[in-house]
């Protein structure tokens, strides 16, 4: 167990965090928060925050910073919290990073770590072909998922060199089967 462990996750869609951090939460105890999960429960539900945010879901837009920076803060909050946590689709913008870093400040905390999900585009490609066959997600169809591509690239690339400056970051290699990509996390996070 890696008690009260905070960690970022940080890479396009189909590299694998999702995959990752549940084998994290499963392994070391670690809370899994998915924002993308929240919104897609929340959908499900028809709650006040699913009827405003399925539609930019579907057009694989991104919903906006200050609904999601609420979202994140209440959600750190929460007693269970107390164990470790794997933060999983958040922060998704500049904006996101630096309300974060409030958060955090306002929290007397440092931000946590950051591991990127290095994998090139043949096999992000390869992966979200196969997810469509598999999971029945409304926003795995291939125009949504390459508009989730094209935003990652524009909204959420900048964050790799911004943690970098700040000496957070840590990469890792996201090609390989589960197992393989689960053990470099392990020495990461051990480290
Ligand atoms: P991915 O397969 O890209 O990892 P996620 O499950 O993390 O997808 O997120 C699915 C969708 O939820 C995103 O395309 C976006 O619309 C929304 N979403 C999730 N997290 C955020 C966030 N931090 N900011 C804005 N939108 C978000």
């Amino acid at each position: 167990m890696l008690g009260r462990k905070r960690l970022i996750l940080l890479g396009p869609p189909g590299s694998g965090k999702g995959t990752q951090a549940k084998l994290m939460s499963e392994r070391y105890g670690l809370v899994h928060i998915s924002t993308g999960d929240i919104l897609r429960l929340a959908v499900q539900e028809g709650s006040a925050l699913g009827r405003r945010v399925q539609s930019i879901l579907d057009e694989g837009a991104l919903v906006p910073d200050d609904l999601m920076i609420e979202l994140i803060r209440e959600r750190i909050d929460r007693p269970d919290c107390e164990k470790g946590y794997v933060l999983d689709g958040f922060p998704r913008t500049l904006g996101q990073a630096e309300a974060l870093e409030t958060i955090y400040e306002d929290l007397g905390e440092d931000v946590p770590r950051v591991l990127l999900f290095d994998v090139n585009s043949d096999v992000l490609a390869q992966r979200l072909t196969s997810r469509r066959g598999r999971e029945a997600r409304s926003d795995d169809a291939e125009a949504v998922q390459l508009e989730r591509l094209r935003v990652y690239q524009r909204d959420t690339a900048p964050l790799v060199s911004y943690y970098e400056e700040r000496g957070l970051l840590d990469r890792v290699d996201g090609c390989g089967n589960i197992e393989e990509v689960s053990a470099r996390i392990a020495r990461v996070v051990h480290s």
